[in-house]
């Protein structure tokens, strides 16, 4: 590859180019983040030829671990799949320091851009670390890491379930970058275990955990147990579920590294802080090939059968695995989003702690029931007025972030003829809701409608004040 490194200085007709072309801030942004980095390593003085540039990239990259300790051996079609070339002198094992603090790195970080932060990632961790790749808006990524000018590796998850535009996308990436993408590929015999004993759509039936550990969560740890880092295209704005507090970095919470053990990886979001719309401006901006999925109303992009568009206004994680309870809509990859929220339960048996957290939903217009009264509402075949009932547990982080608006809600419908109550959950009460009253995580909000026996559960993870009203008026 004809490559050349210069400063920043000397390149400046990139973003200014880009500013002249496009009129958006981001040239500044990206003026200003390299000048911060000190040095960006352009690749691109005298473009190579594609053939040239793979052959460079294939020399920069060592394949991913081909079988986790202990478990089968990738299967021989996957295994001829998987690139097989050695690792190549220019892409260092970066030297990391024995002992880094990486919540203090998080915090300091925390308003760097994410190409201050790939730079980091990619200068401390050499060819041990890898950009997961989706297929989706995250091809990003691989823009930025281009841009620090470092080498750099992608592996991407082939479930064997993808949209055929997202395999087309994955070889156009390959071309644009003149990378290989390492592929993993789910144990062909657990494959055929499932199919056979479930079928090809057991994910409808039964929740799409089981599919998603043996197509998605297993291949993945495969690939980081051949790592030391990786780093993934989360943001805080793509579920308010599971994904509001992820740091810039941290040490896996789910997943081991080459090292083996407890905190032997580390897991890197660049994107974080970045709005949805800011990463598209992004990669307008860049002229970035994205998947064409996009131009059909998907946002979020997965396995085809799981994925769907969504409608303008629609969160973008109401697009998967939408026949499911809205808030456990992570397949297992990033699972420690879900844990913390277990972890804000701290008995071991799940139901909360109830010592010390202070009640909410507090206001004269929420009727707190007893059990009782919520058996009552169940018996009555019959209610002379609609009841909307929230489920709750007061130490959970998003019951406390819909509070206000279920609140606000409660002080609109007063008066109109509907009750709006709350049933604590948690705790003893926990078995009787998850029985009777469909609870599968907090929380969950039901609609008693005035001449119907069965409660309704709201099925939106949209919890804002206009969204809950919608459901009652449309069902009262
Ligand atoms: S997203 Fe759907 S098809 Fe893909 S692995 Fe998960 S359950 Fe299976």
């Amino acid at each position: 590859m004809a490559s050349a490194t210069a400063s920043i200085s000397s390149h400046s007709a990139v973003p200014r180019d880009v500013k002249e072309r496009t009129g958006l801030n981001f040239p500044l942004l990206f003026v200003r983040a390299a000048a911060r980095i000190g040095i960006v390593r352009q690749q691109v003085a005298a473009a190579p030829s594609a053939a040239a540039a793979r052959g460079q990239r294939a020399r920069a990259v060592r394949p991913l671990r081909a079988a986790e300790p202990g478990r089968q051996p990738v299967s021989a079609s996957a295994a001829a799949a998987a690139p097989v070339a050695p690792v190549a002198e220019e892409v260092p094992v970066a030297a990391v320091p024995a002992a880094v603090d990486y919540e203090a790195l998080a915090h300091e970080l925390e308003g760097a851009s994410p190409l201050e932060i790939m730079d980091r990632a990619l200068a401390m961790f050499g060819s041990e670390i890898a950009i997961a790749f989706s297929g989706a808006e995250d091809v990003a990524l691989i823009e930025y890491a281009k841009l620090t000018g470092r080498p750099f590796r992608v592996f991407s998850l082939d479930t064997g379930r993808l949209n055929p535009e997202t395999y087309q996308f994955f070889d156009k990436v390959e071309k644009h970058y003149g990378i290989r993408i390492e592929y993993m590929f789910p144990d062909s015999g657990e494959v055929q275990t499932l199919v056979r004993t479930k079928g090809l759509f057991s994910f409808y039936e039964d929740g799409h955990q089981e599919c998603c550990r043996v197509r998605k969560v297993r291949p993945l740890r495969r690939a980081l147990k051949g790592l030391k880092a990786w780093i993934t295209g989360q943001r805080k704005d793509q579920s308010p579920g599971t994904r509001a507090s992820i740091p810039i970095v941290q040490v896996d919470p789910s997943f081991e590294g080459l090292d083996g053990g407890a905190g032997s990886l580390i897991k890197w979001n660049p994107v974080a802080n970045v709005d949805g719309k800011d990463i598209w401006t992004f990669l307008r901006t860049m002229d970035v090939p994205v998947n064409p999925l996009h131009a059909q109303g998907y946002v979020s992009i997965g396995c085809e059968p799981c994925t769907r568009p969504v409608l303008p206004g629609q969160h973008e994680r109401e697009g998967r695995w939408w026949w499911e309870d809205a808030k456990a809509k992570e397949c297992g990859l990033h699972k420690g989003n879900i844990e913390k929220e277990n972890q804000a339960a701290p008995t071991a048996n799940g139901n909360g702690n109830g010592a010390g957290a202070a009640d909410i939903f507090q206001s004269q217009a929420v009727v707190p029931l007893t059990r009782t009264g919520i058996e009552n509402l169940l018996r009555l075949e019959s209610r002379s007025e609609p009841w909307l009932v929230v489920l709750y547990a007061p130490w959970c982080p998003f019951c406390q972030a819909m509070e206000a608006s279920y609140v606000e809600l409660a002080e609109k419908l007063a008066g109109s003829g509907v009750k709006v109550a709350k049933f604590r959950a948690d705790g003893e009460q926990k078995p009787f809701a998850q029985a009777e009253l469909q609870l599968q995580s907090f929380p969950t909000v039901l609609l008693f409608p005035s001449r119907t026996a069965r409660p309704i559960k709201y099925p939106s993870e949209k919890r804002d004040v206009d969204s809950l009203l919608a459901f009652v008026n449309s069902l009262r």
